[in-house]
């Protein structure tokens, strides 16, 4: 049986954006991925004292964006969750389900990398999977802040082709930390937000996928808060 490879990717996605559809393609292409799976997650810590969209909607737009993607698929498994799981907790599980099936892949941005010591169990959250760190515009790719051990398990694959990614992802059965810039878009959520507040219809529907934009229209997202 041939292993799979599963990307996941976690985050609040409020809403989906460009930048996150242009991750995931570039992905499933470069690691010759069978799935990107997006995880919507209940509020983050750092985020509490933020206004949030329900998971239902941010559910949704993940929903609307991946429909007719056959490689990509929204996992409801935190938002399902009783207790909100902490990144470590749903590696775990991911891994426990997946078995021998699959080698997983978790996705962050370089914001989310600069921030891994503030999660719960970091260091095990860097062992239990692959993981794929996305350099962002605006974002320095440090590592200056990880210890020895995770530092030598990083890989650059920055200016490095698919065909070579495939081969040492497979010579590789010990649990790696890619670092690659196949996509430099510098769009955040917090953009689009902003942009639909101050109601700039002409510029942030461009920055979401067009269901994505007509569900913010319909609905009336963002109109008020930010
Ligand atoms: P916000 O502006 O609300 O903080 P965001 O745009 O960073 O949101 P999240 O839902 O927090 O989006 O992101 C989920 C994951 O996607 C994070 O790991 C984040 O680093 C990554 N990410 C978001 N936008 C980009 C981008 N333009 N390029 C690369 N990675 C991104």
């Amino acid at each position: 049986m041939k292993v799979k490879r599963i990307a996941l990717y976690g985050g609040t996605f409020d809403p989906v954006h460009n930048g996150h559809m242009s991750v995931a393609h570039a992905l499933l292409q470069l690691f010759a991925l069978d799935e990107v799976v997006f995880i919507p997650a209940h509020v983050a810590p750092h985020k509490r004292d933020q206004f949030v969209s329900p998971a239902l909607k941010r559910y949704a737009m993940l929903a609307l964006a991946t429909q007719a993607e056959a490689r990509m698929r929204v996992s409801t498994f935190e938002l399902d969750a009783p207790e909100r799981p902490y990144t470590v907790e749903t590696l775990a599980r991911m891994k426990e389900r997946y078995g021998q099936e699959a080698r997983l892949f978790f996705v962050m941005g370089a914001d989310s990398w600069t921030d891994i010591k503030t999660w719960r169990e970091w260091e095990r959250v860097l062992k239990l999977t692959n993981h794929i760190v996305m350099t962002r515009p605006g974002y320095e790719l440090e590592a200056a802040h990880v210890t020895d051990e995770i530092r030598e398990r990083m890989v650059d694959i920055r200016g490095v082709g698919a065909e070579e990614i495939a081969r040492r992802v497979d010579e590789s059965d010990a649990e790696k930390i890619y670092v690659t810039d196949a996509v430099q878009m510098a769009v955040s959520a917090t953009q689009v937000r902003k942009l639909v507040r101050l109601g700039l219809d002409k510029e942030w529907p461009a920055l979401v996928p067009q269901p994505v934009a007509e569900f913010i229209e319909k609905y009336r997202l963002y109109r008020d808060k930010a």
